[in-house]
């Protein structure tokens, strides 16, 4: 695979249909490394400015979110990549390598947190009260606020893995950091000094859950998780649709590679239909997919009809 050679976007041509809007998702991964390093500035200015474990963790979660950003710019090139001779379905399942890194690199991070909540909840030191601590940090939170809805919006516009990684794991951030801003408030407030450790840990819980969840969805791709049932309600009423002439179709199976969804059946028709008007039909409902299902790739096998299995198929 020699993507370095190649355009960064490529119109791929039949039965890669469609233009790739990737040279977009690779800036806007560009962006996040970027805000990663404005907020991770920020974070770290307002724990040396407060000393709380529990903005210290919010700070290592902004180190994880440049590494994240930088795995995620290096895979989505790679999945920018058009089908060679090597790896004749694309590149697109790279972006499942940059989520599970994500996945492992969060989870890493929570224990991090985890050692250091436990360290000062043996030994607590008193917190300063730092307004412009706290103002830093809830700065860099309305910047992640504004970023994780980009990333998220556009993400899911353009059917991106990682981006949506990215975007959504930006979003938990900001959640935890408004606990961790409202915690160390209440800390000046109350003066319980515990408080602070015990805010840290349960951002690290989060962030394990969070790091799990994200490998979990990646791996799913990896292992040709099939689309989901309303997707192959929406594929099989495409089929039923524009099947006129045929008999059945059955065997749909499905799988995602992240932006492009993988849809092949046998479709029945009479034995002695000529090929040239089979052909037609199929060409005829994988328009319709392409247009039903955004980035889809249609494989139709065409069967004579003692081949049915009308139990166990789309009947038209
Ligand atoms: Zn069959
Ligand atoms: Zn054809």
């Amino acid at each position: 695979m020699r993507y370095a050679e190649r355009p960064a976007c490529v119109i791929i041509s039949y039965p890669f249909s469609g233009t790739c809007p990737l040279h977009k998702t690779v800036k806007l991964a560009l962006g996040s490394i970027l805000v990663a390093c404005v907020v991770l500035a920020l974070k770290t200015l307002a724990y040396l400015a407060t000393g709380s474990v529990a903005l210290f963790s919010d700070a290592v979660e902004s180190i994880v979110n440049i590494a994240a950003a930088c795995v995620a710019v290096f895979a989505l090139k790679i999945s920018a990549a058009p089908a060679d001779e090597n790896h004749p379905f694309g590149h697109t399942k790279a972006e499942y390598f940059a989520a599970v890194g994500e996945g492992v690199l969060i989870v890493a991070a929570a224990f991090l947190i985890l050692g250091e909540a436990y360290a000062s909840a043996r030994n607590p030191t008193p917190l300063n009260l730092s307004v412009t601590g706290l103002a830093l940090n809830a700065v860099a939170t309305v910047l992640n606020t504004l970023w994780s809805w980009v990333l998220m919006r556009k993400g899911r516009e353009w059917r991106s893995p990682a981006l949506i990684a990215d975007g959504r794991h930006l979003f938990g951030d900001v959640l935890t950091s408004l606990g961790i801003l409202v915690g160390v408030g209440l800390v000046f407030l109350t003066g319980w000094q515990s408080l602070d450790a015990l805010l840290a840990a349960c951002v690290a819980v989060y962030m394990l859950w969070s790091g799990w969840r994200l490998i979990r969805d990646s791996v799913g791709g990896l292992m040709d998780e099939a689309v989901s049932p309303a997707t192959m309600e929406l594929i099989k009423n495409a089929i039923a649709a524009q099947a006129d002439g045929a008999i059945e179709a059955h065997d749909v199976r499905t799988r995602y590679a992240g932006r492009r969804t993988f849809i092949e059946f046998h479709l029945i028709v009479p034995g002695d239909m000529k090929v040239s008007q089979a052909h037609i039909i199929c060409d005829r409902i994988e328009l319709a997919l392409q247009r039903e299902i955004a980035g889809s790739t249609v494989h139709i096998h065409v069967e004579p009809e003692h081949k049915a299995k009308p139990a166990d198929a789309i009947v038209f």
